[in-house]
C-alpha cells in the first residue's frame, strides 16, 4: 500500500491549485489519482465539438498563472494547452497517477489515516485527502423507455467519440443546456439532419466572441495591466450577484432587456421564438451565452423538437405525438450528477464511526464553507456543496479554499499532536443555516425552475448565494476553534 501525506482526488484546475499550494507551503509527499488516462480534469474529458468556457479567459484561470490567451472565450484546445502548460510547469505530471478509478475512502480511526481504494485494486493511505473530483464529472444519462434497444450510437456530450463521423447522419441532440448550445451550432453543418430535442428552454445572452486583438494581448503580458484588467472583469460579473441574489424580481428587466432583445433579433420566426422563450426567472438555471444557436436552428437541415420523448426504440426517438424521428446518433447533451443528488461523489466515503458521507448529508449535500464536513476528519473538498458560481469563475472559488485547506494540512503534517482535524457540527450546521436562509431569497429558488443547482426538495446545494468575495472570507482561513482537533 502507498503511503502519502496528502492524496487529491482528481487533477482538474482545483486538484492541481492544490498540489501547486501544497508545493508552496513545502509539502512534498503527495499524489494526485486521476480517473481519466491523462491529468487535466474537465477540459481533457469535455473535447464535444464547439466546447469553450463561458467566461472571460482572463479571469478563468489561475491568478497567479497568467497565460497568453488569443481569445475572449477560449476555447477547450487552449483551455487544455493551459492546464498541461501549469502540470509541466510545476512539475505535477510525475505526481499523477492515472487512470486510478476511485472505488471508495475509508477512515481508520485507529491509525488517523484515509484508505483509498481503486476499482482496479490499487491502496493508498494518507493522513489528509482533498477531494478535487468536481460535481459536474459524473455524466448523468435520464433513463429514456427502450434506449438499450436504439440500433444506432449514442454517447453522452463527456464522451464524444470522434472516430464516428457525423457526415450525412441523422442526429438527436438530447438537452438545450449549455453543452447542448455549443454543440449543436458545432455540428449542424456537418450532420445530414439534426434534431434538438428540448424539454424546456433556458435564456440565452450574446457571447461578443472574438480573438484578443494586437492591444488586449499586450496588455495580458504587462502585470499591472493583466491584474487591472482581470480585477475589471471579476467587479462586472459580481455586480450579477445583485440580481440573482438579492433582487431576483429585477432578473426580469435582465431578461426582457437584453435576452428577450437578442432573441427578436436572431429568430424572426413568431412561431420557432415562442417555443424558445423560457418560463422561469433569467439566473434560476445557469445564465447561456451564445451567438451561434438560434442561427443554427434555423438551418434547414435542423429541426427544433419540442413534443417531449415518449420513447427510444431501434430506430431512433418517438416523441409524445407518436412521431417517430429515425436515427443513426442520439447525443445526451443532460448534464451531470452534481451536489442535487447521492451519485454526485462517484465512490463510497466512510468516515468516523462507520458513517458514510450519502447517509450523513440524506439528500442535501452541504459543507462547512464547501470544504469540510463532520464526522469526516482530515477530508477536504475543492468546489463543494453551495460553492458552484454561474456568474464568476469556478477557478476563483476553488483558489479561494487554498487558506482553509492548505492551512489545515499543515497542521495534520507538521504538528504531532495534531492527528484529526474535524470541522464541529454546531460550525458547520450554522454555516449552512445562512446559506440556506440566503437561498430562500434567491433567484435560484424562487425563479420558478428545476436545475442541477437544486435537490429533489427545491433546496440550493450548488450554488453559493452571495458575492464571491464573502465566500472567499469564509474559506480562506483555518480557524481551530470551529474544530475538533485531537491528537490521537
Ligand atoms: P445542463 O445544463 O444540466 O442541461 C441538461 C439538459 O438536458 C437540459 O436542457 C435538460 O432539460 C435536458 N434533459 C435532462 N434530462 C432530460 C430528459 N430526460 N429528457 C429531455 N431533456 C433532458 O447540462 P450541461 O449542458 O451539460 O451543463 C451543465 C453545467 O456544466 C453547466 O451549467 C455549466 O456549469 C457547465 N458547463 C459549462 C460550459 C462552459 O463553460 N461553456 C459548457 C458546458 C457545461 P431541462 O432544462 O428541461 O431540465
Amino acid at each position: 500500500m502507498k503511503q502519502y501525506d496528502v492524496l487529491i482526488l482528481g487533477s482538474g484546475f482545483a486538484g492541481l491549485t492544490v498540489a501547486i499550494h501544497l508545493n508552496k507551503a513545502g509539502i512534498s509527499n503527495y499524489a494526485l489519482l486521476e480517473r481519466e488516462e491523462k491529468p487535466g480534469g474537465t477540459w481533457q474529458v469535455n473535447h464535444y465539438p464547439g466546447a469553450a468556457v463561458d467566461v472571460l479567459s482572463s479571469l478563468y484561470s489561475l491568478s497567479f498563472e497568467p497565460y497568453p490567451w488569443t481569445e475572449r472565450y477560449a476555447k477547450q484546445a487552449e483551455i487544455l494547452a493551459y492546464t498541461n502548460h501549469i502540470i509541466d510547469k510545476h512539475s505535477l505530471r510525475d505526481k499523477c497517477e492515472t487512470q486510478a478509478d476511485i472505488e471508495n475512502i475509508t477512515f481508520d480511526e485507529e491509525k488517523n489515516r484515509w484508505h483509498v481504494r481503486t476499482r482496479d485494486g490499487r491502496e493508498y493511505s494518507a493522513k489528509a485527502v482533498v477531494n478535487s473530483v468536481g460535481h459536474l464529472s459524473q455524466p448523468s444519462i435520464p433513463h429514456i423507455k427502450g434506449a438499450d434497444t436504439f440500433a444506432g450510437k449514442s454517447f453522452h456530450t463527456a464522451r464524444w467519440d470522434h472516430n464516428y463521423s457525423l457526415d450525412g447522419k441523422r442526429v438527436a441532440v438530447i438537452g438545450t443546456g449549455a453543452s447542448s448550445i455549443q454543440v449543436v451550432p458545432a455540428i449542424a453543418d456537418h450532420v445530414g439532419q439534426l434534431h434538438v430535442m428540448q424539454r424546456s428552454p433556458h435564456w440565452i445572452i450574446p457571447r461578443h466572441d472574438r480573438p484578443l486583438n494586437r492591444f488586449e494581448r499586450f496588455c495580458q503580458s504587462v502585470t499591472p495591466l493583466r491584474l487591472l484588467n482581470r480585477a475589471w472583469v471579476y467587479s462586472i460579473n459580481e455586480l450579477r450577484v445583485l440580481g440573482l441574489q438579492y433582487f431576483p424580481s429585477a432578473m426580469r428587466l435582465f431578461s426582457n432587456g437584453v435576452a428577450m432583445k437578442h432573441l427578436r433579433a436572431q429568430v424572426p420566426d413568431n412561431n420557432l421564438r415562442k417555443q424558445l422563450i423560457p418560463s422561469y426567472v433569467i439566473g434560476c438555471k445557469r445564465i447561456l451565452i451564445s451567438d451561434d444557436y438560434y442561427p443554427a436552428l434555423q438551418k434547414p437541415n435542423v429541426v427544433l423538437e419540442t413534443a417531449g420523448i415518449d420513447h427510444i426504440n431501434e430506430r431512433g426517438i418517438v416523441d409524445s405525438d407518436g412521431k417517430q424521428i429515425e436515427l443513426d446518433l442520439i447525443v445526451y447533451a443532460t448534464g451531470f450528477h452534481a451536489f442535487s443528488n447521492r451519485q454526485c461523489v462517484p465512490f463510497d466515503v466512510v468516515g468516523r464511526e462507520g458513517r458514510t458521507l450519502m447517509d450523513y448529508w440524506n439528500d442535501t449535500a452541504q459543507a462547512y464553507a464547501g470544504t469540510t464536513v463532520p464526522y469526516f476528519p482530515n477530508l477536504f473538498f475543492t468546489n463543494g456543496p453551495n460553492t458552484s458560481i454561474g456568474h464568476t469563475s469556478a477557478i476563483y472559488m476553488a483558489e479561494s479554499q487554498m487558506g482553509y485547506i492548505i492551512n489545515a494540512v499543515k497542521q495534520l503534517i507538521t504538528k504531532s499532536n495534531v492527528a484529526r482535524i474535524e470541522i464541529k457540527e454546531e460550525a458547520y450546521n450554522e454555516y449552512n443555516k445562512a446559506i440556506h436562509a440566503a437561498s430562500k431569497k434567491s433567484v435560484w429558488e424562487t425563479g420558478n425552475c428545476s436545475s442541477w443547482y437544486q435537490n429533489q426538495s427545491g433546496i440550493n446545494t450548488g450554488v453559493y448565494p452571495g458575492f464571491s468575495f464573502n465566500f472567499r472570507r469564509a474559506a480562506n482561513h483555518y480557524d481551530p476553534d470551529k474544530h475538533l482537533v485531537s491528537s490521537t
